[in-house]
């Protein structure tokens, strides 16, 4: 079996109304999908978490990553990863090129999936758990200046769908945080999960400051309190305020999650499988955790492919047994408007009563709407031979 075809899609969709986090609204949603295809005809499908214009990455694909992969034997996946990344280590190591490297690689694993008829999970190393718990990603930011007053009425609407975990965004200024965090834990009761995300709003003194101000809501962890290259800084809130820290959503392979370990700047690892290196280095990145006992969730935000794949990572997760109980791992499941994660695959993972069943169909288990990736796409870009 041989790559003879790397074809990426750069996807975009305007959003009617704009939500809000603390660095930006978000007026469309974006992704980029990459689509490798074999010389027995067997494709796989990967998909990069967007953040810039989906061009950037249909080039980065064809014209830097593409051709250490055509002519290359998919099963090849550690060879082939290790071989693009030292080959681009001068302008990459993170960032565009690390995301892009990461859907490729997914992509792999998607075909050998399917080539031996295995679920992504069983080629990982099995199923440690067919479901796993959900949290509610949502209570952004909405135009306007009430939008705080709309926050309970969403969290709660949350709860009645079964979630048990809620995450609401903060790094809006410490007083706003405050009475958006009170508002939100007063509407649903003290026996739901709640935890903050400030996306890197903050320096240290002010997310200390607001750590201590919101612990009484019991908070169960603050996601991403200052800049992800700032560790000391992490550390330093760690040390200084109650609530258990999060972060790694921006951090690229093993070498960024083994600087926040060596440093225990956090306590919850939050790779996304479509950034961080892929499924290769996402295997990687779990077994730093597990060295270094902490707990690793998975950050999605993306479409049914990036679901997918987190689901497959966490599914396949090797867990200490008491933590498996005590302290089950978490996927965040995205809640805001996203036509992408709506229409492109056509048998997405499934939310249902506070979790998400594992993908069981052979390679990462989903279906593309060809269609609807033509019907949303912006940029493309092909290397290799033509289909
Ligand atoms: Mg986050």
């Amino acid at each position: 079996m041989k790559i003879t075809r790397i074809e990426t899609f750069g996807l975009e969709a305007p959003l009617p109304t704009p939500f809000g986090w603390s660095q930006a609204w978000v007026t469309r949603r974006r992704a980029v999908l990459v689509r490798v295809e074999t010389d027995d005809d067997m494709e796989g499908w990967g998909e990069i978490y967007c953040q810039a214009p989906p061009v950037i990455y249909t080039a980065i694909v064809a014209e830097l990553l593409a051709p250490h992969f055509l002519g290359a034997d998919p099963w090849d996946r550690d060879v082939l990863w290790q071989a693009a990344y030292n080959a681009t280590i001068d302008a990459g190591q993170r960032g565009f090129v690390v995301g892009a490297l990461s859907a490729l690689d997914s992509a792999l694993w998607d075909i050998v999936g399917k080539a031996c008829g295995q679920p992504v999970h069983r080629l990982l190393g099995g199923l440690a758990r067919a479901h796993v718990r959900a949290y509610a990603t949502g209570l952004y930011r909405q135009p306007g200046d009430d939008w705080i007053a709309a926050l309970p009425a969403e969290a709660v609407g949350y709860v009645e769908r079964g979630f048990r975990v809620v995450k609401m965004k903060v790094g809006f200024g410490i007083p706003l945080d405050v009475a958006a965090v009170r508002a939100v834990r007063e509407a649903i009761g003290p026996d739901i999960t709640l935890a903050v995300d400030a996306n890197h709003a903050y320096k240290p003194v002010q997310a200390i400051e607001l750590g201590r101000r919101i612990a009484p809501y019991d908070i169960a962890w603050f996601e991403e309190p200052v800049s992800p290259e700032d560790i000391a800084g992490y550390c330093e809130v760690r040390a200084r305020q109650p609530i258990p820290v999060a972060g790694g959503e921006l951090a690229y392979t093993r070498f960024g999650f083994r600087d926040l370990l060596e440093r225990r700047a956090v306590d919850i690892l939050q790779p996304d499988l479509c950034l961080c290196g892929g499924l290769t280095e996402g295997r990687a990145i779990a077994d730093l955790a597990r060295t270094w006992n902490v707990r690793c969730w998975a950050h999605v935000w993306g479409t049914g492919i990036a679901q997918a794949t987190a689901m497959h990572f966490l599914g396949w997760m090797p867990t200490k047994s008491a933590y498996t109980d005590v302290d089950p791992l978490l996927v965040e499941w995205d809640n805001t408007p996203n036509p992408l994660r709506d229409q492109i695959v056509l048998n997405p993972p499934v939310y249902a009563a506070g979790s998400v069943a594992v993908p069981t169909d052979p390679g990462l288990g989903v279906t593309i709407d060809r269609a609807a990736v033509a019907r949303f796409q912006t940029a493309h870009s092909l290397a290799g031979g033509k289909s």
